[in-house]
């Protein structure tokens, strides 16, 4: 887990990323498990980019778990910080620009996932659309 500062997405006077950055403390050193993945997605975009980097690779295979298929939040959330409207577009390739190409692609196969999903596909088709064009976009 990156340093508490290193966490927030903004420097100063930001509850959203204190409360995300003290939240995520109680669970240094710990695996990371269902408990903050949990704590993640209410505040993804409090998670800064070393933060993100840090998370997917634990965030992306909880969504993928049967786990998750009950409780669904997560992956929605994700979904949804990955298709900003316009005026957040600039802010979130700030978010993923920690990201390898690499990892990138991932997110690419991961909305697609979503998108063949029966759940998914039919839930939340317009986001589902508008991810796959953003990340497009961040990969052009
Ligand atoms: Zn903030």
């Amino acid at each position: 887990m990156p340093g508490k500062s290193d966490l927030r997405f903004h420097r100063d006077s930001c509850f959203h990323c204190d409360y995300l950055a003290r939240d995520l403390d109680i669970f240094r050193g710990e695996p990371v498990g269902a408990a903050v993945i949990w704590v993640l997605h209410r505040e993804l975009s409090s998670l800064s980019a070393k933060g993100w980097a840090w998370a997917l690779p634990h965030y992306l295979p909880f969504c993928l778990s049967p786990e998750a298929q009950d409780k669904r939040t997560e992956t929605e959330f994700l979904l949804y910080s990955l298709a900003p409207v316009e005026k957040f577009e600039a802010e979130t390739r700030v978010r993923l620009s920690a990201l390898s190409r690499q990892q990138v692609a991932c997110l690419v196969h991961f909305v697609e996932w979503c998108k063949a999903h029966p759940h998914w596909g039919s839930y939340c088709p317009s986001e589902i659309e508008d991810a796959l064009n953003f990340l497009k976009r961040m990969q052009a």
